[in-house]
């Protein structure tokens, strides 16, 4: 326990904000997470959890404040009407539950919202198509609109006062938002009194700074979210430029200052492209010299050292997060005790981003309890006791099975977990040695670390288990968590048959086992997430001559979901990866390839010594099947319940192996009708 003396006190030194004081310096900045407006009890669950973690301010996600910003099919947070309060009171309650304080981040996306629902013409500076790919155009904003737009934000602001948040944003980043837009010369080619000079265009935003504080008076503090750097260069805003000359303008303005880095995509970068902790603090660092109000930033801080230099060094005064927190809603209650070595770290994928990206709930891949707060239930910190103590083998030790092994082992089961291999992880651990994905490992170490320190765990590292081993050791329950193999032969979404000539092709598997092909390598990535890209890139690395080659009209075309693809595309064509889409492999004869056109079907030949097929994988699950053969033999062997997790059951992201893993040792020995009921509580819309 930090008693106030130990080496994070400073951590948990409350922090005044304008009239509000947070508890500590915890701060779980703004994010997106797929709930928002149409799941509000799932929202509010989550968010209340992150409170309970010791999170002493927890915002929402950016809460649209009129009709004029819509951007479904996200799905964002809502504050168009006041039918719009009792959906946002459920979260600011649950957050005051535990003597948080609730944020707030109203948003108009000007033209980053196409208005796809309520079908009005997008709102921008300047005449302008928006920024996604819709045919739209959003018109230039005249005084009356501007006038409107300041009355929406404050009527939005007095709502979100009275839905009983304490602090409220003002937001001009991420390039999503008009207060944004109207700063950038790029975007506001007004000559009006908001346009040209740089006080001018930062006049929208004093306008709204200042009337956010007179809707609210003393009732919450104000904070505004501000974008220090779009990492464009002279094309952008630069912290060395005009964001410094836009601070020290407002400097003591808002209550406090939340920095990122703009677009979403440099804020939430991957660990793949940023791995340090604090990436941020080159850009943000500055603040602090121009203002004597609170700043919060952020940077992926998992680590309490990293967050007390923060403070000490006069970087940050709140340590913001986003990512850490979902991965860990408990992180800063896990320093405040002294666990730090339970701290379950974000690894940097973005499979949240993902779920965001892809409008429904996020997900995590440490935190398989993440959006599941609500719908099922689940608690990232407590489970039920076990049923019995019947005792529990776990074979395989891959995500899957470390996660249903350790979630099996709190409930209080005795569980013996076999892996075949000498190291605990499976393919994460695998996974980890390509380049960029180091901190994948920690998926694995969390789960090792916890497993090892249990006295009802029992670990047998090098044993491959056969299924008539396992019907002599007479085990009650058996999961089978045993993983999947890639195919050679090709079969993909593309090939739904074999392609001639992959005989002595490789996989994925091959590759990160150390067993790599010579020469001129042809991948052929018809899996479409980062594997292909990556081994494409660890091929490169270690001397090859590499071509990839996709049916998509991109590289690792799903990674545009994980903000991932445009970097990656890039990263492949700086270290000299040749690139080839739109073709498909139709064969492989004599050190030639045969590549059809997706399009045409038109076929052209291309030399290569060999093939690395990266397309579909088949489950591991020969075992869990021979353990079903005989219902009498395995009845004989004392066996009741075998159950397959994780890829042995359905191969996917290492996210979704941790979600079954997980949810097989909740749902052991629980009522089935229960656990059913779980899956498929929904949030009906109410009718007036
Ligand atoms: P998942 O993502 O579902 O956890 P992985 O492929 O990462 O799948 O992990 C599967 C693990 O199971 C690997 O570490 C592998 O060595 C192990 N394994 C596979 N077959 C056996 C077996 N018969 N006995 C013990 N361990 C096995
Ligand atoms: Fe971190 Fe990945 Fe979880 Fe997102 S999904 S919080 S990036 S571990």
């Amino acid at each position: 326990m930090d008693d106030g003396q130990g080496p994070y006190a400073t951590l948990f030194e409350p922090v005044q904000i304008g009239p509000k004081l947070a508890p500590n310096r915890f701060y779980q900045v703004p994010h997106c997470n797929g709930m928002g407006h149409l799941r509000p009890r799932a929202h509010a669950a989550m968010r209340g959890i992150k409170a309970e973690g010791g999170w002493g301010v927890v915002s929402t996600e950016e809460t649209e404040i009129h009709p004029t910003s819509d951007i479904a099919p996200s799905v964002e947070q809502r504050i168009w009407d006041d039918r719009d309060i009792p959906a946002l009171r459920l979260m600011t309650e649950a957050v005051h539950t535990h003597g948080s304080l609730a944020a707030v981040e109203l948003a108009h996306n000007g033209q980053h919202a196409a208005n796809l629902l309520t079908r009005t013409p997008p709102l921008a500076p300047s005449h302008m198509v928006v920024d996604s790919l819709h045919p739209v155009q959003a018109r230039a904003m005249d005084a009356a609109d501007i006038r409107a737009f300041r009355r929406w934000h404050r009527a939005a602001a007095q709502r979100a006062a009275d839905a009983g948040f304490d602090i409220v944003y003002v937001y001009a980043g991420h390039n999503m938002t008009l207060p944004f837009h109207f700063m950038l010369p790029r975007y506001n080619g007004r000559s009006d009194e908001y346009g040209g000079s740089l006080a001018n265009r930062v006049r929208l935003t004093r306008e709204l700074l200042e009337d956010t504080k007179d809707a609210v008076g003393d009732r919450c503090a104000v904070a505004f979210r501000f974008a220090v750097d779009e990492l464009m260069g002279p094309e952008g805003l630069q912290a060395d430029g005009e964001a410094a000359e836009i601070v020290a303008m407002l400097a003591d303005l808002p209550d406090l200052w939340d920095l990122h880095l703009s677009g979403w995509a440099n804020d939430s970068v991957t660990a793949r492209f940023s791995p340090d902790e604090g990436y941020q603090e080159p850009y943000t660092a500055f603040v602090k010299r121009l203002t004597d109000k609170p700043v919060v930033g952020v940077g992926r801080f998992t680590s309490p050292d990293a967050m007390v230099s923060q403070i000490r060094r006069g970087v940050l005064d709140l340590i913001g997060a986003a990512r850490p927190s979902i991965a860990d809603p408990f992180l800063p209650a896990k320093i405040r005790e002294g666990r730090i070595e339970e701290i379950r770290e974000c690894i940097g994928c973005n499979i949240c981003v993902a779920g965001d990206n892809q409008c429904v709930p996020m997900r995590c891949t440490q935190n398989p309890t993440m959006g599941e707060e609500w719908r099922r239930g689940w608690h990232p910190e407590r489970i039920a006791a076990a049923a019995s103590d019947d005792p529990v083998l776990v074979i395989g030790a891959g995500p899957a099975g470390l996660e249903c092994a350790l979630q099996l082992a709190r409930r209080g089961y005795p569980v013996t977990l076999a892996e075949a291999s000498t190291d605990l992880g499976g393919r994460a651990r695998a996974e980890a040695a390509l380049p960029g994905l180091g901190s994948w490992i920690r998926v694995a170490d969390y789960r090792t670390y916890a497993l090892k320190r249990m006295q009802n765990v029992e670990i047998y590292l090098d044993s491959t288990l056969t299924a008539d081993q396992v019907l002599e050791f007479s085990f009650a329950h058996v999961f089978v968590a045993t993983g999947s193999v890639w195919r050679r032969d090709g079969v993909g979404r593309r090939a739904r048959r074999p392609i001639p000539g992959l005989d002595g092709a490789f996989t994925p598997d091959d590759i990160l086992a150390g067993r790599l092909p010579e020469g001129r390598v042809l991948i052929y990535d018809d899996d479409h997430a980062y594997l292909g890209g990556a081994i494409a890139e660890a091929l490169k690395g270690a001397g090859r001559d590499v071509v990839l080659v996709t049916p998509a009209a991109e590289v690792s075309a799903w990674c545009v979901n994980t903000l991932e693809q445009p970097r990656i595309q890039r990263r492949l064509l700086e270290v000299g990866v040749d690139i080839v889409t739109a073709r498909g492999l139709v064969a492989v004869e004599s050190g030639q390839a045969t590549l059809d056109c997706v399009y045409t079907g038109r076929t052209v030949q291309m030399v290569c010594d060999s093939v690395v097929t990266v397309t579909e994988r088949l489950p591991n699950d020969g075992l869990a099947q021979a353990l079903r053969e005989d219902p009498n033999r395995r009845a004989a062997a004392g066996i009741r319940t075998v159950k397959t997790v994780g890829d042995a059951l359905a191969p996917g992201l290492i996210a979704a192996a941790v979600y079954s893993g997980h949810a097989a040792a909740r749902a052991f020995q629980a009522d089935p009708a229960a656990v059913e009921a779980e899956l498929f509580r929904r949030e009906m819309p109410a009718l007036d």
